[in-house]
C-alpha cells in the first residue's frame, strides 16, 4: 500500500484535532425533519436547511419514484452529450416561473452553480467583487473564473462603490449571498444594485437561504426588496427539500451557462428522479404559502425567545447564530444541548472566521412551538454566554 498520502493525512488530521477543528461525519438513521435519530438518540434538529419541511414530503418522494420507474436512475452523460432529458427542461421551466425569470439553467448543486456562473460570465481580463462573508462556493467561483478578485467589506455598498470606481477591468461582476448562510443577515441589495447600475457592473445574487423564505411569493430577497439582478442562483437542496440548483436570468445569460460553465458542461446530468422531485417541490411550495407563514411564526418565536435570553437575534431569516468564540466552546455547548435533546452542530473555521465559532440554529416550518421552546429552555438552563 502506498503510504505517502497516508502520512500527510495523519499529520493534517492531527493538526486539525489539536486546534479543535477536526470534523466528523455522523449519519442519521431517520429521514430529515424536525425530529431525527442520530447515534440511536431521538433529537430535535436545528441544523437542517429544510426550511419548508419538504425534504421528507411523500409527494416529492412519489414524484421521484415515478420518474425512477420511467427514466431509470442515472442520466448516463452530461446534458450536452446524451444526458439531457425532458425532466431537466420541465424543472428549468418550473424554476424560471418560480423566480419570475425569463429562463433558468439547472446545475448539479448550488456549489456547482456558483462555481460555474462566475466562470461563465468572466475571465482573466475582468474583475469580480465579492462580499467578505460570501459562501465558499462563490469564493471558489471567483477563483475558477481567473478574474481579478476584489473582496469588499461585509455588506458595505459604499466601500464597494469606492473599489469599483478604482478598478479597471473589461467586465465587472458583483456577487453576494442574499441571506448570509452563517449569520442570517441580509445583503443591502438595493444599494448594491444602485452601485452596479452606476458602474455598469453585473449583479449575481445567491438566494440559497432566501428562496422559499423571503419575498411576497417566496422568490427571495430580490423580490422582497424589488431589486433586479443579472443572475439569481437558488438551490433546490434547502427550502425546496431536494437537491440541485439553478441560475435564473435572461434567456441569453442562461444559454451562456450551457456553453461556458465548466461545472455544467463537464459533469453528468442530474438524475430524472431528482428533477421530478424538484418540480414537485416547486409546485407544492407555490400552492402552499401556509408553509412560509408557519416558518415565519417560528422565526418570530425563536427571535423573541433568544432576545429574552439576552442573545441578539432578529427575525430576518431562518438562521440564528449563537456566536461562542473558540471551537472547543462551541463543541462543548453542542454536547450539552444534545444531552437535553437538542441537535445543533458546531460551526467552526474555515466555515466562519476565527474566533467566531458558533452554533447555527435554523428553524423550519415543520418545527412545533414546543420544539422551539425546547431549544430555548435548554439554552436558558445552560445560561450560555455569547462571545462579545
Ligand atoms: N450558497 C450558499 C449561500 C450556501 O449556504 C450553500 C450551501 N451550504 C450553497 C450555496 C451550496 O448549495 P448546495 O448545497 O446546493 O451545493
Amino acid at each position: 500500500m502506498p503510504a505517502v498520502a497516508d502520512q500527510w493525512a495523519r499529520e493534517d488530521l492531527d493538526a486539525l484535532a489539536r486546534q479543535g477543528l477536526r470534523r466528523a461525519l455522523e449519519p442519521l438513521s431517520s429521514a430529515q425533519g424536525p425530529e431525527v435519530v442520530a447515534g440511536g438518540q431521538r433529537l430535535v434538529s436545528f441544523s437542517s436547511n429544510d426550511y419548508l419541511g419538504l425534504a421528507a414530503d411523500p409527494r416529492l418522494a412519489r414524484a421521484a419514484a415515478l420518474a425512477l420507474e420511467s427514466r431509470g436512475v442515472g442520466a448516463g452523460a452530461s446534458r450536452l452529450v446524451v444526458g439531457d432529458m425532458d425532466a431537466h427542461h420541465a424543472l428549468e421551466r418550473a424554476a424560471a416561473a418560480l423566480m419570475g425569470a425569463e429562463a433558468a439553467r439547472l446545475f448539479n448543486s448550488g456549489y456547482a452553480a456558483n462555481a460555474g456562473i462566475l466562470q461563465a460570465l468572466c475571465g482573466p481580463e475582468d474583475v469580480v467583487f465579492s462580499d467578505a462573508l460570501n459562501h465558499a462556493s462563490l469564493v471558489d467561483g471567483c477563483r475558477l473564473s481567473r478574474a481579478k478578485v476584489v473582496v469588499y467589506p461585509h455588506a458595505d455598498a459604499r466601500a464597494l462603490e469606492r473599489l469599483l470606481a478604482e478598478a479597471g477591468g473589461r467586465r465587472r461582476v458583483v456577487c453576494t449571498d442574499a441571506v448570509f448562510s452563517m449569520d442570517g443577515d441580509h445583503a443591502p441589495l438595493r444599494e448594491l444594485a444602485e452601485v452596479c447600475r452606476r458602474h455598469r457592473a453585473a449583479l449575481v445574487v445567491d438566494e440559497a437561504h432566501a428562496v422559499g423564505v423571503l419575498g411576497p411569493t417566496g422568490r427571495g430577497l430580490c423580490e422582497a426588496l424589488g431589486v433586479e439582478a443579472d443572475v439569481r442562483m437558488a438551490t433546490l437542496g434547502k427550502a425546496l427539500g431536494v437537491f440541485g440548483a439553478f441560475a435564473a436570468g435572461s434567456a441569453e445569460v442562461v444559454e451562456l451557462m450551457a456553453n461556458r460553465a465548466r461545472t455544467f458542461v463537464f459533469s453528468t446530468a442530474l438524475p430524472a428522479a431528482v428533477c421530478a422531485a424538484g418540480e414537485e417541490a416547486i409546485a407544492v411550495m407555490r400552492a402552499e404559502p401556509a408553509r412560509r407563514e408557519a416558518l415565519w411564526r417560528n422565526i418570530r418565536r425563536m427571535a423573541a425567545g433568544l432576545r429574552a435570553l439576552g442573545v441578539p437575534a432578529e427575525p430576518r431569516s431562518a438562521i440564528f447564530p449563537l456566536v461562542l468564540g473558540e471551537p472547543a466552546r462551541a463543541l462543548e455547548v453542542a454536547v450539552q444541548l444534545r444531552a437535553r435533546g437538542v441537535l445543533v452542530k458546531a460551526i467552526r473555521p474555515p466555515t466562519v472566521p476565527e474566533g467566531t465559532s458558533r452554533l447555527r440554529f435554523a428553524v423550519t416550518a415543520a418545527h412545533s412551538e414546543a420544539q422551539i421552546d425546547l431549544a430555548l429552555e435548554a439554552l436558558a438552563a445552560l445560561e450560555v454566554r455569547v462571545a462579545a
